[in-house]
């Protein structure tokens, strides 16, 4: 696990491209609360480096920079590695350079190359979603791929407007274990349920906090867990429910 740090600093690019100009907003985010929003209108992909290195001149430390295309919704949110976001810091000419050549458009445009993807770093202010063990359990995403729950490799998925979609595993789940999955952030959420209704399935690969710095765990384990999770949220809601 990595580092945390005293603050986390996001900035947030979302933009959708019309032609060939971009409509959209970058928003700061400190902790997780946004602290400035600027919008722009049908600016040039150059233009809007340039608005994202002035952005990060601005911000203390080096942020983490996540770029989201709010018309593809099939290429999930992109984060970029430290070493650009240092680049827009030092040189932002350079950095705007090799910004106007290698973007996540690349993605979009020469689909089927499989080209590795920067991991998106470990640890970031909403990522306590993923730490807490619930009906839902989150799994690693990136560019238009999740980290298979089954088998822990990384393997395509296409997802609707809303961000859901159904994955299948064609690595070493050898293709029989299928779940549906919905984007939350830079996540994607899958149901425990979904993932024991999966009954062949032995083990799952789940990285989280919940799970003890553990990468795997049973079935059995999950299920004990989830049917620990249920009775508890059931207790609390008749709770509820008397008290009310
Ligand atoms: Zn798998």
């Amino acid at each position: 696990m990595a580092a945390e740090q005293a603050e986390t600093h996001d900035v947030l690019l979302e933009y959708r491209r019309e032609e060939n100009s971009s409509t959209g907003c970058i928003v700061t985010q400190i902790e997780g609360s946004a602290v400035s929003i600027e919008k722009f209108e049908r600016i040039t992909f150059r233009d809007l480096l340039t608005r994202l290195a002035r952005t990060l001149a601005k911000t203390a430390g080096v942020p983490r920079v996540i770029l989201r295309r709010t018309d593809c919704v099939n290429l999930f949110p992109y984060v970029l590695d430290r070493g650009t976001v240092e680049l827009f810091r030092t040189d932002p000419v350079a950095a705007i350079h090799s910004m106007t050549f290698e973007t996540p458009e690349a993605v979009v445009v020469k689909k089927p190359q499989n080209t590795p993807v920067e991991p998106a770093p470990l640890r970031v202010g909403y990522d306590t979603l993923a730490d807490a063990f619930g009906e839902l359990v989150y799994v690693r995403t990136r560019a238009t791929s999740i980290e298979c729950p089954g088998c822990g490799m990384w393997g395509e998925v296409n997802v609707s407007r809303t961000g859901r979609g159904v994955f299948t595993c064609k690595r070493k789940c050898a293709s029989n274990f299928r779940v549906t999955i919905s984007l939350t952030r830079l996540w994607a959420a899958v149901s425990v349920d979904a993932l024991l209704d999966n009954e062949h399935m032995t083990r799952f690969f789940l990285p989280r906090s919940w799970n003890d710095g553990r990468s795997w765990i049973s079935r059995e384990e999950l299920k004990t867990k989830y049917t620990a999770y249920t009775a508890e949220k059931e207790k609390a809601c008749s709770l509820l429910a008397t008290t009310g």
